[in-house]
């Protein structure tokens, strides 16, 4: 399974009211990190650009009459778009694989399979929502209606294109909104051939469009008085702007799908130290540590400490780079930008008094191509750089404990509180962590999501909130009305 890089030529520009349109924005460059002497000369969405489109948005939910036709009229055309997203499988993981750090045989296993179940389960979603009618007396009838919020600005990051914007603009639209979706100015392609198929579906014009952007688009967006809610995924420090945007320019809803440092909690008693270890080294080397739910801390019992860790060496050790259209283990680092900032947070942790235990180097191959090595440093202190940053790379920080009280305080983090994993055979210990770890996801005896739908996710403190996926990754595109209705009971 492979392509040929040179020979893609991707779908350009953004797209707007069911068609793809030239953006009139300041121009940047797009580089492939896989291929680095392709270059792509893009255009960010240009204000009067950002203000057309989201007007056809707003225009297309009432012309359409998307909102407030049934559930199920909504539900036909995603089923049919699901189908078209799994027909052109290998075409969207082409796409996906060409400019970001997703191998081509990961997208095709997973990341566009998950972008035809997100529309396929948020469908379900609309045709079995209910609303309640309250416990009124009875010359009074109130019930809650829950209707769309309009025009959903969605903004998504680099690391999963397709995944993290399926996860927004399939429960966005099955609600009944219009979604104007921003993705990365570092991987907008694959995301532009799935709004093509929608619109091949039967989706009415104007509901789903995209809008391209390096610097200032985002925002702009935010601020645009069409927009009634805003969708994010990406880093604290940039959420943390968007709230603030939000709230100044009509305080619109929000919800944040931040970063994590998320904990490996590993039990003396854990079952199969060699699964446990699989486990960990997929947890911080899964798209080479690109993920915002990376098991980046692992925090094991003292006695097991060195088996765990020589068994992680080992397997970090055979992890192999290459580009995105090889079967690698380790993809690139996406830009020079990101490769930068994980060797000084490295160099900043080993000169606080991190002990570097292997790896700890960028690697450059004969084409340009920039990864890092998988890399453990080990440190207590909670001050140390490698605590406190969220790396986005294969680096991996060790911590020991004895008791159960002092495992379950270090794999708090005093900040982030994404997703945490358990490891214990027994299963009171294993209840008691998941009740314990202050973290919007606990793992027991695995890390990683399924593919599955069903289970929201999103964080607490500093790794955000709101939920995407599941019922509550639907509800938060809706609003909720309530209803009185005065009787005269004869
Ligand atoms: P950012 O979190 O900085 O997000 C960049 C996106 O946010 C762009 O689309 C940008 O649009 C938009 N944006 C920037 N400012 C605003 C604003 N004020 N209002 C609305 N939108 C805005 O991600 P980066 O790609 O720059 O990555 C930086 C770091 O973030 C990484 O090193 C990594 O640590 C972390 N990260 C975390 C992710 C996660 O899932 N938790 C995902 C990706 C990155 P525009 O270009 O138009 O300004």
């Amino acid at each position: 399974m492979s392509f040929d890089v040179n020979t893609i030529s991707p779908p350009r520009g953004g797209f707007v009211g069911g068609c793809y349109e030239p953006m009139t924005g300041a121009p940047f460059e797009l580089r492939s990190p896989s291929a680095p002497h392709i270059v792509f000369e893009e255009r960010s969405a240009s204000q009067e650009d950002i203000d057309r489109c989201v007007s056809l948005a707003s225009g297309a939910v009432k012309s359409s009459g998307w909102a407030a036709c049934g559930p199920r009229d909504r539900a036909r055309i995603l089923h049919r778009w699901a189908d078209l997203v799994d027909a052109r499988l290998e075409e969207i993981a082409i796409l996906e694989a060409l400019v970001g750090s997703r191998p081509y045989h990961e997208a095709t296993e997973r990341d566009v399979r998950v972008v035809a179940m997100a529309l396929r389960q948020f469908a379900a979603y609309a045709e079995t929502h209910e609303s309640a009618v309250t416990a009124t007396p009875h010359h009074q009838l109130s019930y809650t209606r829950d209707m769309p919020y309009g025009v959903v600005a969605a903004i998504a990051p680099w690391n999963f294109p397709l995944i993290l914007s399926a996860w927004k603009f399939a429960p966005a639209l099955a609600a009944g909104n219009a979604v104007v979706l921003k993705p990365s100015e570092l991987t907008p392609f694959s995301i532009l051939r799935v709004a093509e198929l929608g619109i091949e579906a039967g989706l009415p014009k104007g509901l789903f469009n995209i809008l391209p952007g390096a610097g200032g688009t985002g925002a702009a967006l935010v601020r645009h008085p069409g927009i009634d809610t805003v969708s994010f995924t990406g880093s604290t420090v940039t959420g943390a702007k968007v709230m603030a945007e939000a709230a100044a320019h009509g305080l619109k809803p929000v919800s944040l799908e931040l970063g994590g440092k998320g904990a490996q909690l590993v039990f003396a008693d854990a079952r199969d130290p060699d699964h446990v270890a699989d486990l960990i080294v997929r947890g911080i080397t899964y798209n080479s540590g690109q993920v915002c739910f990376a098991g980046s801390r692992l925090v094991v019992q003292a006695a097991i400490r060195d088996r765990l860790l020589s068994l992680v060496e080992q397997r970090m050790n055979g992890l192999v780079e290459g580009p995105t259209w090889q079967k690698v283990s380790l993809p690139p680092i996406i830009n020079a930008t990101q490769l930068a900032r994980i060797e000084a947070i490295v160099q900043t942790a080993t000169d606080q008094g991190a002990e570097l235990l292997c790896g700890g180097e960028p690697i450059a191959d004969a084409q340009g191509r920039s990864f890092f090595q998988p890399t453990i440093l080990q440190s207590s202190d909670t001050d140390n750089a490698a605590y406190r940053e969220e790396i986005f790379g294969p680096v991996l920080l060790l911590d020991t404990f004895e008791s159960f009280e002092e495992g379950i305080a270090k794999a708090n983090h005093p900040e982030f509180g994404l997703a945490a994993s358990v490891y214990t055979s027994n299963l009171d210990t294993a209840l008691a962590a998941a009740d314990q770890l202050d973290s919007g996801t606990v793992w027991i005896n695995h890390w990683g999501r399924a593919a599955d739908m069903t289970s929201p996710f999103g964080g607490v403190r500093r790794s955000g909130f709101g939920k995407d996926m599941g019922r509550a990754g639907y509800q938060k595109y809706l609003k909720t009305k309530s209803v009185w209705v005065e009787r005269a009971v004869p």
